[in-house]
């Protein structure tokens, strides 16, 4: 399927829930006010029954290295990955 039929079935099912990050070419980001973005697994959240959740919902369950509380999640395909450096925030519960 190609991105863009992705986004108008995201659009039209209203906002992104944490199960469509499994979906082929589609990963999960977490992106904190530092400036620091990384991907987040979101295997031990979907092991806890949350795949039905909003991923904004999620938000506060990260932490950055910079001491943040939350981070921004995103639903992202393959191709917007950031080519930068990536990491140190993670899933806190
Ligand atoms: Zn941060």
């Amino acid at each position: 399927m190609a991105d863009g039929m992705l986004q108008a079935l995201d659009a039209a099912f209203g906002e992104p829930r944490l199960a469509r990050a499994t979906a082929a070419r589609r990963s999960l980001w977490a992106r904190c006010g530092c400036g620091r973005e990384a991907p987040v697994d979101p295997r031990p959240w979907l092991a806890q029954g949350l795949g039905r959740q909003n991923v904004d919902e999620l938000e506060d369950r990260l932490r950055c290295l910079c001491g943040a509380r939350r981070a921004r999640l995103e639903i992202r395909g393959l191709a917007e990955a950031p080519s930068g450096i990536t990491g140190g925030i993670w899933i806190f519960r």
